[in-house]
């Protein structure tokens, strides 16, 4: 092979020009798309000729651009998984920006890997962590980082407490009989207990609380089974509150467990997947009242941030304990310089699991420079009122039942007599509003979870008149 063969391996374009066109085209492609969600339905099963073009074997040659574009655009985007669309209300997903589209453009043409060294793509990283420890109260010097999402970011936690409590030398010598117990409610997210799994600790070391009417910790039941532990020797290293419970919405008193920690030298971990954010509106704020006192906090932006997927945040009081958990600056190739690209003090590999990380920080901070926290929180409040009113409307109908109470975005009803899990499956197959299915006491339950910052009173009118019919349709049978 000549010289001048080897150039053609190159992966640039020879003529930008035609690029440049082609890329236009599918960034309209995409804002059309985005444009007219309510014109389509919000999910279809993938049709069997769309499925069997993703199974031929690995492309060999060469293809054209325009051809793969033209192919995700009649398969992948046609079949999508329905988050973005205003009547999507299943599980607990949002609905993405465009802003944050573009902003994703924009990560993937620098190809910043933030696993650390001397480059501005880092400083916007600290930024936002910043701006989040300012939103959240914490302090200045608070330690931070964007992982994948909050089942990370709770297993980081779950790390640091657990280093915290047993010493660091636990990296070392592992988890040997730990006599240490978590506490967390019973309707904490599974991934608490997975953490419990993967840092060796043991799912059986997690206490799982009863919860009171509205879903909420039992502070007298977290108590005796700390009080049982303690009397048997077990030293209780770490209290997970909930800020807002993925089934139904609760907020813990995190106050009280944030005195609760304090009072038995346990580690406050808050797991604000699902509702952290709402200090950004008016009427949940002052149901988080204790999350600026947690040790560290969990949150997605990728849920009521609405920011693409995925996004989420640890927050970590004590910066030096976040670094004693994960720095392993002692590789020779990994080696910390005083200057030169290898320079910069903060290196976000010494506090997470990841070497090689993606540019995530930066969607969120275009978010916040374009739309802002206030405009967040709106959207934020919205979902919180939608959810409210979809209640209020449930209550008001002969034929339906709430099921848990609102304390938030998420709704749990059902049909009266109906296999509700078999209604969720109606309507999403219908394709225009879609809650998903949970159980509740052993009872199946219709799910709404409002977080799309798209979602319209039309979109929460349009559920109930399609439980209302599925459910008609269900009892005829
Ligand atoms: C979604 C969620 C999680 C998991 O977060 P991921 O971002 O999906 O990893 C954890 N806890 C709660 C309360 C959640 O809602």
């Amino acid at each position: 092979m000549s010289i001048a063969d080897r150039k053609a391996v190159s992966l640039d374009p020879d003529d930008w020009a035609d690029l440049r066109a082609q890329g236009h085209r599918m960034l309209d492609d995409m804002f059309d798309n985005l444009a007219s969600l309510r014109d389509r339905p919000l999910w279809q099963a993938p049709s069997q000729e769309a499925r069997a073009r993703y199974r031929d074997g690995p492309p060999r040659v060469p293809g054209r651009l325009e051809d793969a574009h033209a192919q995700f655009m009649a398969d992948v985007a046609t079949y999508g998984s329905g988050n973005r669309h205003p009547g999507f209300m299943g599980w607990v997903q949002g609905g993405g920006t465009a802003v944050g589209m573009l902003a994703e453009m924009l990560a993937g043409g620098l190809d910043a890997n933030l696993g650390g060294r001397d480059h501005m793509p880092i400083e916007v990283e600290r930024q936002v962590i910043s701006w989040m420890a300012e939103v959240f109260g914490f302090p200045a010097k608070a330690s931070g980082i964007f992982l994948t999402g909050t089942s990370l970011a709770n297993l980081c936690a779950v790390m640091i407490a657990r280093d915290r409590a047993l010493g660091v030398e636990v990296r070392s010598e592992g988890v040997r009989d730990p006599g240490v117990a978590a506490y967390a409610s019973n309707a904490v997210h599974a991934c608490i207990v997975r953490a419990m799994d993967m840092t060796g600790l043991g799912t059986n070391r997690l206490r799982l609380i009863e919860t009171d009417a509205k879903g909420r910790i039992s502070l007298t039941a977290l108590e005796q089974a700390i009080a049982s532990d303690r009397a048997a020797g077990v030293k209780p290293f770490m209290i997970v509150g909930s800020a807002g419970t993925v089934d139904i919405g609760a907020i813990d008193d995190l106050d009280a467990l944030a005195d609760i920690s304090a009072k038995v030298g346990a580690t406050f971990h808050i797991d604000g997947a699902l509702g952290a954010l709402g200090v950004l509106a008016a009427s949940v704020a002052p149901k988080l009242k204790g999350i600026e006192r947690a040790d560290s906090l969990a949150l997605d932006f990728h849920k009521l941030g609405q920011a693409p997927y995925d996004a989420g945040l640890l927050l970590v009081r004590d910066a030096a304990a976040h670094k004693r958990t994960f720095s392993y600056g002692d590789a020779p190739y990994l080696r910390h310089e005083e200057r030169g690209l290898a320079g910069g003090a903060w290196w976000p590999c010494d506090f997470g699991p990841d070497l090689s990380r993606s540019f995530r920080a930066l969607k969120i901070w275009f978010m916040l420079k374009t739309y802002g926290l206030d405009a967040l929180g709106g959207v934020i409040q919205r979902a919180c009122d939608l959810a409210e009113t979809l209640a209020e409307r449930i209550e008001a109908a002969p034929e339906l039942e709430l099921l848990a109470p609102v304390g938030l975005n998420i709704v749990c009803f059902g049909y009266k007599g109906a296999d509700n899990a078999a209604i969720a499956a109606d309507l999403q197959e219908a394709g225009r509003v879609a809650p998903s299915a949970t159980t509740l006491n052993g009872r199946s339950a219709i799910r709404a979870a409002i977080v799309n910052h798209r979602t319209q009173i039309g979109d929460i009118e349009a559920l109930i008149e399609g439980v209302l019919q599925a459910g008609r349709a269900r009892a005829a049978r």
